[in-house]
């Protein structure tokens, strides 16, 4: 069956099953996780010349499922991106795609029916948990050919598919089979085969009518058990479309400048930026590696090796061993170095929030935490630093390894990936050396000084960048409100970079109200209980003033006697700006009490469009902020 497939795909199968023939009827069907596109797409390739030779209707299938990790409104968001273009190209050349989105009452699974209805089911493979599982409980029982191809390297995992302890070794070993340049070669596709169109074991999702508004869009996302405190990113849009705009404007205005400017982390626009179109295959790492050595320059080169040696590497290497995540895999010599610096003292000692929340002692290192939170990425050179920085303030390696991946899965638009795990290992020592002689802390392996890094940068113009809001510039929200839910909302709003402004109050802030609190959660709002676990457990010790203090400290604020609004009278639209300055008030979020009243007293007829009251009762706090913050979301971003 695979033979008759052209060699640049066939090389990359793997039949995960030990069914070689397809033999019953039904659909190809093609399972789409991580290459989300219809261009140089193996996987959907595959699909075509399979369903033309044994002639066969074909499906493409794309399902966003919850399970994965950190799974949240940011992650959800760019794959919903990506279905909507998926949607329209598959439409334009003649494909049937459909999109699953697992969800309340919505959570059959799918591909067990699948398996016993395909004729043959092909997927994109990705060398991760859970991934990985989910490939492997769907291919046992599948009752045709299950194909697992290789969509996101140059060189195939399926031919390589090694880990080598150092990238120069990797680039070696790869040199030959780069050389002979058939992996570039584009397949043709062939002509579109019959659609799939018998029942379907689901109800997709009307793209075009529920996924395009982004109102309507939030509808099926309130129904996700996912993290919405991660908001999505407002100037990054996802899918194939807008990623390969991206890259022709890279390839043609800037790869030119890419030698000289891609350290210097206060030049973002020095960089891709794509890492993100690469991790989700919106973007071919084949074409874009065949356009750019077109243009054979040194800078073309540079970018071209980071691709094809630095993130290939992480690939393999993910693909070539058992447990990618686990710190036995770094090399021996930083196993033994990390041991013997084990009782060396951390001052500080730093919580993983207040690591996540970036109050660490370096201003550097804040900004490099907030770029991710609040931007979903951060510049390769800092994020260097940025990661050797975290063993210094961490009690063991096992503790810096964990929070290092998970502040970078959570947070980063690229995260979740084979390269996450390959840089956050790099800064404890894998694929790298020993340095001598012997720091403290990190002992053998190779240091990276945050304040050596903040004498070579434009740190004023970097932090500008970094403190630039993740939302239409001009706007600004007020809040109103004393309570432990108004605090929260205004932290997590902050924190994701939404220009806010929270009205100071004279009356006492209180954390939490009713000392009876019901403090169940459920699924849907288990990232709050996470998030106030911390605070609560505090709360049992800590005086409730300096929690109050340290969720809200870093927030903008302004006293009520402060505002001072101008009304712009712009066609239908009224508008206020804020204290002269070119802020525009978009939106007031209160709960009705004292200070608001007070405010709106002074300006009767003019917010009432921008504004969103909460109402919330105590005994299911955290259900209760998870929808208030919902209402939040959807008035800010409609
Ligand atoms: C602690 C740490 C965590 C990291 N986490 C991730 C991650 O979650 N996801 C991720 O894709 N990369 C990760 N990297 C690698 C690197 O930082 C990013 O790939 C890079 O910042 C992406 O920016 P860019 O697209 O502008 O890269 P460019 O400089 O424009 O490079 C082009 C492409 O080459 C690849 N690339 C570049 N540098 C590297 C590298 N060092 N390793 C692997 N691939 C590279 C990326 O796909 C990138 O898009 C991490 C590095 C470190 C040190």
């Amino acid at each position: 069956m695979l033979d008759s497939l052209p060699e640049q795909i066939s090389s990359r199968c793997i039949i995960s099953n030990n069914i070689n023939k397809i033999t019953k009827d039904g659909p190809i069907i093609v399972w789409l996780k991580s290459s989300l596109r219809i261009h140089e797409n193996p996987a959907i390739d595959a699909g075509i010349h399979l369903a033309n030779k044994f002639n066969k209707p074909l499906l493409i299938y794309q399902a966003i499922d919850e399970r994965y990790p950190h799974s949240s409104l940011r992650h959800h968001n760019m794959l919903i991106d990506g279905a909507i273009d998926l949607h329209y190209n598959c439409k334009s050349i003649g494909l049937k795609y459909v999109l699953h989105i697992s969800r309340e009452n919505n959570r059959k699974p799918v591909m067990k029916s699948f398996a016993k209805k395909a004729s043959c089911i092909i997927t994109d493979l990705f060398p991760l948990q859970p991934w990985k599982n989910w490939v492997k409980k769907v291919s046992k029982i599948s009752e045709c050919p299950f194909i697992e191809i290789d969509c996101h390297c140059i060189i195939p995992l399926t031919i390589f598919g090694k880990s080598l302890d150092r990238p120069f070794k990797f680039r070696d070993a790869t040199k030959k089979l780069i050389k002979t340049n058939k992996l570039f070669k584009k397949s043709d596709i062939g002509k579109i085969p019959a659609k799939y169109s018998d029942n379907l074991p689901f109800t997709p999702i009307n793209i075009e009518d529920n996924l395009l508004d982004i109102n309507k869009r939030f509808q099926i996302l309130k129904k996700c058990n996912i993290d919405i405190s991660v908001l999505p990113i407002f100037d990054e849009k996802g899918g194939e479309n807008h990623s390969l705009l991206k890259w022709k404007n890279f390839l043609e205005k800037k790869i030119s400048g890419y030698s000289k400017r891609r350290n210097n982390a206060a030049d973002p626009y020095g960089v891709s930026r794509l890492s993100y179109a690469f991790h989700y295959g919106f973007l071919s790492p084949v074409k874009v590696v065949r356009e750019a050595s077109l243009l054979g320059t040194k800078s073309a080169q540079k970018f071209i090796d980071e691709l094809i040696i630095f993130r290939e590497h992480a690939w393999h290497h993910s693909f070539g061993i058992k447990d990618p995540y686990c710190i036995s895999n770094l090399p021996l010599w930083a196993i033994e170095s990390w041991e013997k610096t084990s009782t060396d003292p951390r001052s500080p000692l730093l919580s993983e929030n207040q690591l996540e929340f970036y109050e660490s002692p370096s201003n550097l290192w804040n900004l490099c935490q907030k770029s991710l939170v609040r931007h979903g990425e951060l510049h390769n050179n800092l994020r260097m630093t940025w990661g050797k920085a975290i063993p210094l303030w961490t009690e063991s390696l096992a503790k810096s390894i964990s929070v290092t991946q998970y502040l970078n899965d959570k947070y980063a638009l690229d995260g979740r990936d084979p390269s996450s795990i390959a840089g956050v290992q790099w800064c404890h020592g894998l694929f790298d050396r020993p340095f001598f002689p012997s720091e403290p802390i990190l002992g053998l392996v190779r240091k990276r000084e945050l304040s050596t890094h903040q004498n070579r940068l434009d740190f004023i113009k970097f932090e500008k960048f970094i403190e630039r809001h993740n939302h239409i510039q001009e706007d600004i929200f007020l809040i109103f409100g004393n309570t432990i839910i108004e605090l929260f909302i205004a932290r997590i709003l902050y924190d994701n970079g939404i220009n806010i402004l929270y009205v100071e109050t004279k009356n006492n802030l209180t954390l939490l109200k009713n000392t009876n609190l019901n403090l169940n959660f459920n699924k849907q709002n288990y990232y709050l209980y996470n998030r106030f676990k911390i605070i609560l457990n505090d709360l049992k010790h800590k005086d409730q003033q300096l929690i109050i203090d340290d969720i809200i400290n870093p927030i903008p604020k302004i006293k009520l006697k402060q505002i001072n609004t101008n009304l712009i009278i712009d066609n239908d639209n009224n508008y206020y700006t804020l204290n002269n300055e070119n802020y525009f008030i978009r939106g007031i979020i209160h709960t009705n009490q004292q200070d608001y009243k007070k405010f709106k007293k002074s300006y009767p007829n003019g917010f009432k469009k921008f504004e969103l009251i909460i109402n919330y009762d105590t005994d299911h706090l955290f259900e209760e902020i998870h929808n208030c913050l919902w209402e939040c979301v959807e008035f800010i971003y409609s």
